[in-house]
């Protein structure tokens, strides 16, 4: 898999991280809210994440 540098993220638990450095792999990942309105970072989530098999 290829890093993207234009997406950072330090979840190393997910099967998408570049595990030599602080980003992502996907070209394109999904944001999402778990809350009608987002008023703090908390609000927030990587909807692309998944779990290693
Ligand atoms: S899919 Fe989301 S959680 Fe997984 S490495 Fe990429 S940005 Fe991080």
């Amino acid at each position: 898999m290829e890093v993207n540098k234009s997406i950072g993220c330090n979840v190393s638990e997910c099967k998408y991280h570049y595990k030599k450095d602080s980003y992502c792999t996907l070209n394109k990942i999904e944001i999402v809210k778990h809350e009608p309105m987002a008023k703090t970072v908390e609000c927030t989530d990587c909807a692309s994440f998944e779990t290693m098999k």
